[in-house]
């Protein structure tokens, strides 16, 4: 084990696996403390999406820290924050008017849940059973992981964890059982709904339909069931679009977004709501007002970054990138689609993945062999069980993309 006294996330220490360390990072590019050039095939875990050390977002931060570093923002305000809360609200499902800060994916959605009861409670009906998503992943704190899948990785945690309802996954041919499924646990009565849309990232990257997706949402919609979705992953044009939502032509009751609402640079977190959620919790009554902060809500720096990246996709042809990387994925996944080893390919919009002989669990041992193998070739590659996927920034150039897919093949032949 290594004398660094760093305990890190989601990494058994007990490999002894080394643990490289960066010291630079451009466009899709890591540079190691040892010279080596690592390409960055899944966005630092889902977050870069304009590309590692962006010009005008690491600007924005330099020239926010040393102007208002950081304000409380209980009745408090500042410029970035309104800036970003007007740009969402321009892009945004209309329907959506106002916006919550916190700091990460896991807040966004703990801030939704406490939405969700909040609006129930101050309207006078006793709905609290939240409807989740076979396979789902939310995140790792308490109330995340009780909407989350069930699994090794919580196990030590389940006597802290509430009690959910669990709609199955709408696998192939399987959708109409979904449908059942959550049709009668909204009648039922539910407080609200949350799932990720078109893609469980986390769970498998596993995909679903469109079409699914907007039957999901009337569902509850006909129910009043309040639906979250949680796009902390596939919001900011992940699945080709800039919300999943947009493509079953969806507005949810309550959305959350983080991961790219930076860029990718510093950690921040929204989570919009619907104008009922809000104007439930407000009265003469100081008993009602929404019980939620932490102290470095709507940071100010943080805040610029996300404004600097709402100019980028103002003013930059980012949907143009997104349609050309979703194509250069779709056809460099399909130069696999013969090895016998690979298995269910799937692509949707920037995100490809396939699966390395048969399911294994989470915690197998192909995982690790795989991570090791791919860190060797310089790629950083994370894979879930035996599912390999791909998750570049938008940035990434064709040699960068045709050799992350010729080290996937050649782990396909000796892994
Ligand atoms: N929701 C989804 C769909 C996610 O993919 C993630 C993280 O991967 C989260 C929530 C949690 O986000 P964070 O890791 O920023 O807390």
């Amino acid at each position: 084990m290594s004398s660094s006294p760093i305990w890190h996330p989601f990494t058994q220490h007990g490999l002894g696996d080394p643990i490289p360390e960066v010291v630079r990072a451009e466009g899709a590019a890591l540079i190691t403390a040892e010279g080596r050039r690592v390409i960055d095939a899944i966005s630092s875990w889902w977050v870069t999406t304009h590309g590692h050390a962006h010009p005008r977002i690491a600007a924005a931060i330099a020239e926010q820290a040393a102007r208002l570093d950081q304000i409380i923002f209980a009745g408090w305000t500042h410029e970035p924050a309104e800036t970003v809360a007007t740009g969402l609200r321009a892009i945004m499902p209309a329907e959506l008017t106002r916006v919550f800060f916190s700091d990460s994916g896991s807040t966004s959605v703990e801030v939704a849940l406490k939405m969700a009861l909040g609006y129930w409670l101050h309207r006078g009906e006793a709905r609290h059973r939240i409807l989740v998503l076979e396979h789902g992943y939310h995140g790792d704190t308490i109330g995340a992981m009780s909407v989350g899948a069930r699994g090794a990785f919580n196990r030590a945690y389940e006597p802290l964890l509430f009690d959910v309802e669990t709609i199955p996954f709408p696998g192939d041919g399987c959708e109409q059982a979904t449908l059942d499924a959550l049709e009668r646990a909204c009648s039922a009565g539910a407080a609200a709904f949350i799932a990720e849309p078109l893609i469980l990232g986390a769970g498998g990257m596993l995909t679903y339909s469109p079409r699914t997706l907007r039957e999901m949402h009337a569902i509850c919609a006909r129910h009043g069931v309040l639906f979250i979705a949680d796009e902390v992953m596939t919001g900011w044009g992940r699945t080709g679009t800039l919300l999943a939502c947009d493509q079953a032509e969806i507005a949810p009751d309550i959305l959350c977004l983080s991961k790219g609402l930076t860029g990718g640079a510093i950690p921040l977190a929204v989570t919009m709501a619907r104008e009922p959620i809000f104007a439930a919790h407000y009265a003469e009554d100081r008993a009602r007002m929404f019980f939620h902060s932490s102290s470095y809500t709507a940071n100010p720096i943080a805040c610029a970054a996300a404004a600097a990246n709402l100019a980028i996709w103002r003013e930059e042809p980012v949907s143009d990138r997104i349609a050309d990387l979703s194509r250069r994925q779709g056809a460099a996944l399909a130069s696999l689609s013969d090895h016998p080893r690979a298995s269910n390919l799937r692509h949707l919009g920037t995100i490809a993945a396939l699966d390395i002989g048969a399911a294994e669990g989470y915690l197998s041992d192909l995982a690790p062999r795989l991570l090791r193998f791919f860190r060797e070739q310089d790629v950083l590659l994370r894979p879930l069980g035996n599912t390999v996927y791909v998750m570049p920034p938008y940035c990434i150039g064709n040699d960068d993309l045709a050799r992350i897919y010729r080290i996937i093949g050649r782990a396909l032949d000796e892994v």
